[in-house]
């Protein structure tokens, strides 16, 4: 069985770069997922050996005014739940934002494994990309640029230790 990895955070942190980014030597997307939901984007991603599924969440999009947790969709609480473990993304570029703490207590209070990873670190000190985000309380921090590539593998080896 393929260990399920959900991309979840605010609109814009990059889930779909990382998404595509891990998943497009694929030639297609995986096209049966027995016992998970289907109406998501999934896709299949490896690494070194180790094949695992993808889920590219788009529920934090924003509507109204309402809190984020109130405009967040039911079906990306599915995925959350459905995951081995979720990769948080947030901005390195935009900062630390109230709509990632918002998510961060969700996901403390969902008890799932939380991989945090700190996007469009590119050209940024590691220490300083990720530095103001060990605030959100769930451990050491993944600087990675989806865009440029940098730090996939690490981040993937780390999201999938354990499993
Ligand atoms: P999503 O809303 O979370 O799915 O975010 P997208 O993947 O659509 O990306 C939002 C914007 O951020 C786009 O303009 C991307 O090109 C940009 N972006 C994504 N990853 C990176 C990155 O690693 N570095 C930089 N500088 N920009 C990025
Ligand atoms: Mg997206």
């Amino acid at each position: 069985v393929k260990p399920v990895v959900a991309l979840v955070g605010r609109p814009n942190v990059g889930k779909s770069t990382l998404f595509n980014r891990l998943t497009r030597s694929r030639s297609a997307l995986v096209a049966d997922f027995s016992g998970l939901t289907r109406d998501r984007h999934y896709g299949e991603g490896r690494v070194g050996d180790t094949p695992f599924i993808v889920v590219d969440t788009g529920g934090f999009e924003p509507v109204a005014k309402s809190g984020i947790l109130h405009q967040m969709a039911r079906q990306t609480k599915q995925a959350i739940a459905e995951a081995d473990v979720v990769v948080f993304l947030v901005d390195a570029r935009a900062g630390l934002n109230a709509h990632d703490h918002d998510i961060a207590r969700l996901l403390r209070k969902l008890g799932q494994k939380v991989v945090l990873c700190v996007n469009k670190a590119e050209g940024m000190q590691h220490g300083s990309a990720v530095a103001e985000f060990h605030e959100l309380g769930l451990g050491l921090p993944c600087p990675i640029s989806a865009a440029h590539g940098d730090g996939i593998a690490d981040l993937i080896e780390h999201a999938l230790e354990g499993l």
